[in-house]
C-alpha cells in the first residue's frame, strides 16, 4: 500500500498530514504527488473538487519549493475567492513544520492594499483568483519572473466564469519554462484549447471517468407535476431527516422564492444567490459549513465559492441545461470518501433529459417514488426514537426533578408512557399526512392524476377537532421583525422550558399566533406576565379573529418545531442562543 512516506515527501510534511490525521493517500494523491516530484512535463488531471487534489498538487510543490528564496515559485489559480482562501489554508497546513515557508491568498472583493503588504512578506507560493492577480500584475505590485509551477485549479470554472482572457493574460506572465498543472472537473472544448496552446508536453490523468460523476454517488430522480415540484422537495426533504445539502434552482428568483417557501414551512434553511451582498453570502455560507443551516438554496453561480466535504444530498430543483453543471452539482456529494445522493425532480416530459445525462456520466440513475404520507410518518417516528435513544442525559441536572416525575407518572404502564410521549411529539406529524394524495405520476396512462395541487390545503376540518390545542396570540408581528426562530427565543427566553410545544406560527403584521396545549397555555401566560423585561403580552386568541391557515402552503405557516441543537442534544437557551442554534424545524 503506497503511504505518504514512501512518496518521498519530507519529514515536515510528513509529519504535518499526519497531524492531520491523514492515514493514506488518496487515489488522486498517490497519482499526483510522485509524478509532481519525479517528472518532468505537465499535467491535465481530470479530478472531481473533495477527491484530494489540494493536497495531490500542494504537498509535493510544498517539497519542491526552496524555502530560503524569497520569490514567488509557485502561483496557484482558483475560481473563487472562497477555494482561494481554502487553498491557501490547506497549504499553510500542510507546511505546517516549515517555517520559512509563506503562503499568500489575493482575491477580488477584499482590500487591495493589505493583500500588497502581504506581498512584501515575499511569499513562495502565491494563490490568487485571475481578476486580482492582473490587478496587481497592472499596479506593479507582483513579480511573476520566478514562477516555476503553475497550477490551474478548477480551471473549467474558472472558464465558465469568463476569466479566459485573464488567464490567458497570466499564462503569457508567467516564465516560458515553468510547469502547469491543470485540475479540472469536466474537460470542455476550451480547456483542450488552452492545454494545446499554453501547456508543454503534458501528461494527463483522470481520476474517474471522463465527463463522469464520482462512484460514490448515487443518482435518484422523482418524477411529478411541476406544478408539485415544491412538495416534492418537502416530501424528500422529510424523509431524510438528517439531511445536509444543497438545493439548486436555475434563477436567483426561484433561488428566493423556493428559500422563503422552506423557511415559511419551518425548515432550517436559506439561500443564496448573487442578490446578496458579499458579507451576506459570507454569512450564509458560514452558518452552512457549520451546520447551523441543513438545507441552503442555491444557484451555480453563488455556490461556486461553497466547498463543504460533507453535503448528504445535492437536489436539484430543475435539471440544468447543461451536463456539466449536472456533474459540477452532484459532484459536490460524495466527497472524501463519502458517499452521497443526487436528486433530480423532474416532470414527464424530461425523462429523455435523465437518459441524456446518463448516457454523458455513465451512471444509472434510479427512480424512486415520491414517498407516501405513511412512509414519511414512519421515517420520522424513527427518527425520534433514534434520537430518543441516543440523547445525552444529564443525570447530575435531571436526576433533581425525575422523582416528582416518577411520581406523577406512577399509574402508567411502560407502554402507556411511550404512547403518550410518542403522541406527543407525532400527533401533528400523522394528522398532517394523513390525507397526503399520491404525487407520483402513474404510470398507467388511464390512472387518474392526483386532483388536489396540495393536499395540506382545506385541512381546517381537522385542525378544529383538535381540542387538546389551543391558538395564541402575541403582540409581536412582521412589524417588528418577527419570524419563527425570534418568537420561539422569545418563548425560550421567557418561559426557560423547552417543553412548550409551539406549532403552527403564523405571523401578521402586529402579532403572532401559535398553537399551545392546553395545559402549557397558562404556563405560558403566566410567564409572560411575571416577566416585566419585554413589552410583549401574550393571550389565547379570540375564536375567530384570526382563521387558522396553517395547511395552506402559500401563507406564513411554520408547523411543529423540533427544538434540538446540532448534536442533537435537546436545548434550552435563551433566545438569541436559541435562535442562532436551532438545528432541525420542521412542518406537521
Ligand atoms: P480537496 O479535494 O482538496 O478539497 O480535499 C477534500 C477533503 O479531503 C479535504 O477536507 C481534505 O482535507 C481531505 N483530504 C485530503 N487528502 C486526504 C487524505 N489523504 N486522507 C484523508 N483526508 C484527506
Amino acid at each position: 500500500m503506497t503511504t505518504f512516506e514512501n512518496l518521498g515527501l519530507r519529514n515536515e510534511i510528513i509529519n504535518a498530514v499526519d497531524f492531520l490525521g491523514f492515514e493514506n493517500p488518496m487515489p488522486v494523491q498517490e497519482q499526483v504527488i510522485p509524478f509532481v516530484m519525479n517528472e518532468t512535463c505537465d499535467l491535465i488531471a481530470l479530478a472531481q473538487t473533495g477527491t484530494g487534489k489540494t493536497a495531490a498538487f500542494g504537498l509535493p510543490l510544498l517539497n519542491l519549493i526552496s524555502s530560503d528564496k524569497k520569490q514567488i515559485q509557485v502561483l496557484i489559480l482558483s475560481p473563487t475567492r472562497e477555494l482561494c482562501i481554502q487553498i491557501s489554508n490547506d497549504l499553510k497546513n500542510y507546511s505546517q513544520y516549515m517555517s520559512k515557508t509563506k503562503i499568500v491568498p489575493v482575491y477580488g472583493g477584499e482590500n487591495i492594499s493589505s493583500q500588497i503588504k502581504q506581498l512584501t512578506e515575499q511569499p513562495q507560493i502565491l494563490v490568487a483568483t485571475p481578476g486580482r492577480l492582473i490587478d496587481l500584475i497592472n499596479r506593479k505590485k507582483v513579480r511573476l519572473d520566478s514562477v516555476q509551477f503553475l497550477v490551474l485549479d478548477e480551471a473549467d470554472e474558472m472558464l465558465n466564469m469568463g476569466f479566459q482572457e485573464d488567464l490567458e493574460t497570466i499564462l503569457q506572465s508567467v516564465p516560458d519554462e515553468r510547469r502547469t498543472l491543470l485540475f479540472s472537473a469536466t474537460m470542455p472544448k476550451e480547456i483542450e484549447q488552452i492545454a494545446q496552446k499554453y501547456m508543454n508536453d503534458s501528461k494527463s490523468i483522470s481520476i474517474g471517468i471522463r465527463n463522469s460523476g464520482s462512484d460514490n454517488v448515487e443518482h435518484i430522480y422523482y418524477t411529478v407535476q411541476a406544478s408539485n415540484r415544491y412538495l416534492a422537495l418537502k416530501r424528500i426533504v422529510d424523509i431524510n431527516p438528517d439531511i445536509y445539502g444543497i438545493v439548486f434552482c436555475r434563477t436567483r428568483q426561484e433561488t428566493k422564492e423556493v428559500a422563503e417557501k422552506l423557511m415559511r414551512d419551518g425548515y432550517n434553511a436559506d439561500a443564496l444567490h448573487g442578490d446578496l451582498s458579499q458579507p451576506q453570502r459570507d454569512s450564509v455560507m458560514n452558518k452552512f459549513r457549520i451546520r447551523n443551516l441543513q438545507i441552503l438554496v442555491a444557484t451555480d453561480v453563488a455556490a461556486r465559492g461553497l466547498d463543504v466535504n460533507d453535503l448528504t444530498h445535492i437536489i436539484n430543483y430543475n435539471l440544468p441545461d447543461d451536463v456539466e453543471i449536472y456533474t459540477h452539482r452532484s459532484g459536490r456529494t460524495g466527497r472524501a470518501n463519502k458517499k452521497g445522493i443526487a436528486i433530480s425532480i423532474i416532470h414527464t416530459r424530461e425523462q429523455n433529459r435523465i437518459r441524456t445525462i446518463e448516457r454523458m456520466v455513465k451512471k444509472t440513475f434510479k427512480k424512486e417514488s415520491v414517498p407516501s404520507g405513511l412512509d414519511i410518518c414512519k421515517r420520522q417516528l424513527f427518527y425520534l426514537i433514534e434520537r430518543m435513544e441516543h440523547v445525552q442525559i444529564n443525570d447530575e441536572q435531571i436526576d433533581q426533578f425525575l422523582p416528582h416525575v416518577f411520581k406523577k407518572l406512577d399509574y402508567l404502564q411502560k407502554e402507556d408512557i411511550i404512547r403518550r410521549f410518542v403522541s406527543l411529539e407525532f400527533n401533528r406529524f400523522l394528522d398532517y399526512y394523513k390525507n397526503a394524495v399520491d404525487l407520483n405520476i402513474p404510470d398507467k396512462p388511464n390512472q387518474k392524476l392526483p386532483k388536489e395541487r396540495n393536499y395540506e390545503r382545506n385541512n381546517d376540518e381537522k385542525t378544529s377537532k383538535r381540542g387538546q390545542r389551543i391558538r395564541m396570540k402575541i403582540n409581536f408581528g412582521a412589524k417588528q421583525n418577527a419570524s419563527p426562530r425570534a418568537v420561539l427565543g422569545l418563548i425560550n427566553d421567557i418561559t426557560n422550558d423547552k417543553s412548550i410545544n409551539i406549532s403552527n406560527i403564523e405571523i401578521s403584521n402586529k402579532f403572532t399566533f401559535f398553537d399551545v396545549f392546553a395545559d402549557q397555555s397558562k404556563q405560558l401566560v403566566n410567564a409572560f406576565y411575571r416577566n416585566n423585561r419585554t413589552a410583549f403580552a401574550l393571550d389565547v386568541a379570540k375564536e375567530g379573529k384570526r382563521q387558522k391557515q396553517y395547511h395552506n402552503e402559500e401563507n406564513n405557516f411554520y408547523g411543529n418545531i423540533h427544538r434540538r441543537s446540532k448534536s442533537g442534544k435537546s436545548q434550552r437557551s435563551n433566545g438569541n442562543k436559541c435562535r442562532k442554534n436551532r438545528m432541525s424545524k420542521k412542518h406537521f
